[in-house]
């Protein structure tokens, strides 16, 4: 990663320091560099540059050849090289630094309030960047010609923005708009847009990835008015402020989050609220917790000078649909979901979301890999071949492999319109293109109606292999860790195809990379109408009740339903009749939530896990009882749930409290897990627990589950670099799809795999 991170300085400064002399390019590969002098002043330098290269980079080889002698006569920054491999890694966007930061708030500087100060440290990348190399005139940047002056510092080897590619200043950078229902305003436009969020207005606001809309966090009717646009009831909606000071008087932030909150990458991260915080209750409705971000562009600083200091900023999208990124599209909505749109003209050419963090005590959790972390490669063990693995259903991301790298894709969101289908199709080019990938293997989900799937078998000419869901989750997790040898899998998750043609989603597998068996489950729960009783969860809650033939009229949250309702969806039950079963841990949350009169119905996903979640007494140690070894279902065990639901009923009776019922459901699904796994590591002599899967986006089932499993002795693997949720799984997808392949080959050849 050595394009866009100020490589090529910082290789001129130190030819410099040691007195040598060549030259230095970008290539298609990454960087040419040429050095002429003594051989031992040769070594200190490669010494030095790999003990501290500049910050954003990553040297991922080096390769050194003797030349004959040029007899250069001083070191110089040449022309871009356009042969050669095309291995060079694209930088990620970086979020403004602390010195262009200073120079913005410095009314001597000549970039004082400039809204796109940027340097070689700092600013957007992979979102501008057409292809590679990383050069000014393959971004969007090439609209706007260097003025002399701004062209000067990128000439001048002891400017911070020598060679620094998306420079720009007052005379010769964008320029910013805000249109108004009274037209265009260009002459003052931040201040008019701060005026209107002042005002309680709703503001779409360009930044790095998309627009995203802006409202006053503090003000309930201006925050009501963006849910309604939004079409979003109760998902929480993130914040961004001006620096960390106001966020820590809203939240609770760790060390390891305050790190967070100040990277480059600039993530929205997820932390405990503290009380008596100013914003709106309706931003976070039932969840203890609040998204912040800090400002990550000039444009935000600026805007924070006279705007509202707490400031909604949700991604602008209309439902199903992925952000928008273009002004027009923006303005067509100007009157109607926003009534102001600030906007630039420096194009937007690849879209891509706020990353998404969680914290977790003093651990972080990666909820969405996206904007500063897309593009930069995650590192496999082995390398593999061209393989293109195309996600699943929700959350999708794709993944392009090559060498011993990953590439995942921004966050593509769901894929159910045909303007989302739109979006992945040119994300899914586009990534292709930037890194000079051609797959020659396919890897997709086994649900052959996901619309990753249906572009994947659409493909011509091109191996294709399915990937079970809960496999591909596991996988994803050994990659990260450079696992392969037998592992028990546990994957905790909302639905996905099982290979036997149900729907899984409590799994315990004896997995490798290539294969894997299905070791235990959970029992089994009907979802009366299919995909409707994952919107209502009450459903749930009946069949977990009919199954067991435990009957509870007497429950409040049965006088909550309908009766009509409620009859046609025991008639179902009885009858069979579009109940597909599943053993999703993810639907026992359901169950659960509905059981306790909690969350009947949802309006996004996993709310009602979520909520249980949030109201758990955390003083609370009960466990209510369970039974592992009673049932199996061919060679593999069941792990029942009649017990806990005789429990929770029995609780229910006593008028025990929905948090204590909660943090004892947490607790038994813990014990449940580690018990099964601590027999099944007795019994295949594995010690190594893989833990993937949605479910464990939970803070209890992550962190009690992890530490109960090391109690009794086992070694565990979680998600560190990629979501545990489906945005990390088409990691394991190419990494199964590897697996076969070298397995098929080495069969050919006689070689056995290890
Ligand atoms: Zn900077
Ligand atoms: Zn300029
Ligand atoms: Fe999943």
């Amino acid at each position: 990663m050595v394009q866009g991170v100020g490589f090529r300085p910082h290789l001129y400064r130190l030819a410099q320091k040691h007195g040598l002399r060549g030259e230095v390019a970008n290539s298609p590969a990454g960087v040419e560099l040429i050095l002429e002098g003594g051989g031992d002043k040769i070594c200190l330098f490669l010494d030095q540059l790999q003990q501290s290269p500049p910050s954003g980079s990553l040297i991922t080889a080096l390769t050194e050849e003797d030349l004959p002698a040029i007899n250069y006569s001083q070191f110089s920054i040449g022309p871009s090289h356009n042969t050669g491999s095309r291995t060079a890694l694209a930088p990620a966007d970086f979020g403004m630094c602390q010195d262009c930061q200073e120079e913005l708030e410095d009314p001597a500087d000549r970039r004082f309030q400039h809204p796109f100060i940027s340097c070689t440290a700092c600013g957007p990348r992979y979102t501008l960047v057409n292809s590679l190399p990383y050069d000014r005139p393959l971004t969007s940047m090439a609209d706007f010609p260097l003025c002399s002056a701004c062209q000067k510092e990128y000439n001048d080897p002891a400017s911070r923005r020598f060679h620094a590619e998306p420079i720009c200043c007052h005379d010769c950078g964008p320029r910013l708009t805000l249109f108004e229902d009274g037209g265009e305003n260009k002459a003052n436009p931040l201040a008019s847009a701060a005026a209107l969020l002042s005002d309680g207005k709703v503001v779409a606001i360009k930044g790095v990835g998309g627009f995203h809309l802006a409202a006053d966090a503090c003000n309930d009717q201006a925050v009501g008015r963006l849910r309604t646009i939004k079409r979003r009831v109760d998902k929480p909606l993130a914040i961004m402020v001006r620096d960390l000071d106001t966020a820590a008087a809203l939240a609770h932030i760790s060390a390891k989050a305050q790190e967070a909150l100040c990277s480059a990458i600039r993530p929205i991260v997820i932390m405990p609220i503290k009380a008596g915080v100013p914003f709106s209750k309706l931003i976070t409705r039932n969840i203890p917790e609040i998204g912040i971000m800090l400002a990550y562009t000039p444009l935000h600083y600026l805007l924070f000078n006279q705007a509202p200091q707490i400031l909604v900023m949700t991604s602008f999208n209309e439902p199903g649909s992925p952000m928008l990124t273009g002004t027009k599209e923006a303005l067509a909505l100007l009157g109607t979901d926003c009534d102001g749109v600030l906007s630039h003209d420096r194009h937007i050419i690849t879209r891509c979301d706020d990353s998404v963090l969680r914290s977790h005590g003093d651990e972080i959790l990666i909820l969405r890999r996206s904007r500063g972390y897309t593009p930069l490669p995650i590192a496999l063990d082995q390398s593999y071949p061209a393989i293109l693995a195309c996600g699943a259903g929700e959350k999708v991301t794709l993944c392009l492999t090559r060498d011993k790298m990953a590439f995942l894709s921004q966050h593509l969101g769901e894929t159910r319109s045909p303007i989302s289908q739109d979006h992945y199709r040119q994300a899914c080019s586009h990534l292709q293109n930037l890194f000079h990938i051609s797959p020659e293997i396919i890897a997709h989900d086994l649900h052959p109606d996901y619309f990753s799937s249906r572009y994947a078998l659409e493909q011509t000419g091109i191996e294709k292999i399915a990937v079970q869901h809960h496999h591909g989750h596991i996988a994803s997790c050994m990659t990260e860790h450079g696992l392969d040898q037998p592992v028990i899998g546990v994957a905790l998750d909302g639905t996905g195809l099982g290979a036997d043609g149900t729907l899984w989603g409590g799994e315990i597998l004896l997995s490798t990379l290539a294969d894997f068996k299905r070791l235990a489950h959970f029992d089994t729960l009907e979802m009366a109408g299919g995909e409707t009783a994952i919107k209502e969860p009450w459903r749930l809650a009946l069949a977990w009740l009919h199954k067991e033939d435990l009957q509870g009229s007497e429950l409040a949250f049965l006088t909550n339903i309908p009766p009509a309702t409620k009859n046609i969806v025991e008639e179902m039950l009885a009858q069979k009749v579009n109940c597909p079963t599943t053993s999703s841990l993810g639907r026992l949350f359901d169950a659960v939530a509905a059981l306790i009169n909690l969350r009947l119905e949802i309006t996004h996903s996993a709310q009602a896990a979520m909520e249980l979640e949030a109201i758990a007494d955390p003083d609370e140690t009960g466990v209510y009882p369970f039974n592992l070894n009673q049932k199996q279902d061919k060679e593999c065990r069941i792990i029942e749930t009649k017990e806990l639901l005789q429990g929770i009923l029995a609780d229910l009776k006593q008028e025990t409290p929905q948090a204590a019922i909660a943090t004892r459901f947490h607790n038994t699904i813990i014990k449940m897990i580690s018990q099964a796994c601590l027999d099944l590591s007795k019994e295949h002599n594995i010690n190594e627990v893989v833990c993937s899967g949605g479910v464990f986006q939970n803070r209890l089932i992550s962190q009690g589950l992890k530490q109960s499993l090391e109690e009794v002795g086992l070694m565990v693997y979680c998600h560190q670099q990629v979501p545990c949720n489906d945005g990390g799984l088409a990691l394991g997808q190419a990494a199964v799809a590897a697996a076969r392949i070298r397995n098929l080959s080495s069969s050919k050849t006689g070689v056995s795999h290890a």
